[in-house]
């Protein structure tokens, strides 16, 4: 029996690869990455309901290096598709090479998206990963020109998918046949995608070429306030907010709260200077309870000291108006 080990987004396209080579007898694993801007979730759902082992791979930070510089561009908005594939299918590539398994597979549909999913890109992705004569795509493959483990006998050709096209009913008709009941909707599972959650990553990557994973998941943290060129504030929403924005703090950002005043928690990252702090404090102090006082105290802590600051709150109105959208 072949091993195969494949891309498992957990959507329907990747679930319905994986059942084609199940049923013909492929012993099948699948493989998640998570980064901030999509997890593991859907991926878990998907191989229990089809039965098969998961690996679950963290890979924030190369991820994010090729988000800042894709050789291959952007999607319709910040998704870096070919590059980010590409990546995904080289560090599969790493279990073959090991000898766990003798290929990889994608949902991957001919046609499917403009960008990604065209002949010359499924071809620039498996080149640029430099594993090509190891990746299957199941829903497309006689479509597709034939590869080593068709040659080989590790998989039937016969039994592979011609499927093309944006149109999911092929997929939905194949979902239907094959008993698989559960499956997300299309689209939602990266954020990269998203037009509202892009805007504040771009202004992040603009004013902070040198930002770290950690800066990229305070964008879904809070509010985003522009201090400056190189200063952020973000802002908790909520007491469940607050709390994941001070274990969130890290030794170089400063964490501010009001000290008399109930209010929200603010995290200051970036390069601050003394002016973006005082900003950030009026911010947080016009935020809280204490909006229509004269004077609010508020407590910085940044690198285990702590220092107290008094400042004018600043009104809603007016620091609506640095609020990254
Ligand atoms: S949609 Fe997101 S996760 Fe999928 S290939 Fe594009 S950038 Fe990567």
């Amino acid at each position: 029996m072949s091993k195969a080990l494949g891309l498992l987004s957990g959507g329907l396209d990747s679930s319905l690869a994986a059942l084609a080579l199940k049923r013909q007898g492929v012993e099948v694993t699948g493989i998640v990455f998570v980064t901030p801007f999509f997890g593991a979730t859907r991926a878990r759902q998907a191989a229990h309901r089809l039965d098969i082992p998961l690996i679950v791979e963290n890979i924030g930070e190369i991820h994010l290096e090729v988000l800042k510089n894709p050789r291959y561009g952007y999607g319709k908005n910040l998704n870096p598709c070919i590059d980010c594939h590409a990546l995904m299918f080289s560090l599969a590539a790493r279990h073959v090479d090991k000898g766990d398994f003798d290929f990889l597979f994608s949902g991957e549909v001919l046609g499917q998206r403009p960008m990604s999913q065209n002949f010359n890109a499924l071809q620039i992705v498996a080149k640029h990963a430099g594993c090509a004569d190891i990746i299957l795509r199941p829903l497309c493959a006689k479509l597709l020109p034939v590869t080593p483990m068709e040659e080989q006998g590790l998989v039937d050709r016969e039994q592979l998918l011609d499927i093309q096209g944006r149109s999911r009913k092929p997929q939905e008709a194949y979902a239907r046949q094959w008993g698989l009941q559960e499956y997300p909707g299309s689209g939602g599972g990266c954020l990269l995608t998203e037009k509202s959650y892009t805007g504040r990553l771009r202004d992040l990557l603009e004013h902070q070429p040198d930002c770290t994973v950690h800066d990229v998941e305070l964008l879904n943290l809070g509010r985003q306030y522009r201090l400056s060129s190189s200063a952020k504030l973000t802002l908790g929403r909520n007491q469940e907010g607050n709390e994941a924005l001070q274990a969130a703090a890290r030794p170089e950002y400063t964490l501010l709260h009001a000290t008399v005043f109930r209010g929200p928690t603010g995290l200051v990252s970036g390069h601050p200077s003394p002016a973006d702090l005082l900003l950030a404090a009026a911010i947080v102090a016009g935020n809280g309870k204490g909006r229509d006082e004269i004077s609010v105290q508020v407590r910085l802590q940044h690198n285990g000291e702590d220092s107290l600051m008094e400042v004018a709150p600043l009104s809603q109105d007016r620091s609506m108006l640095l609020q990254v959208a």
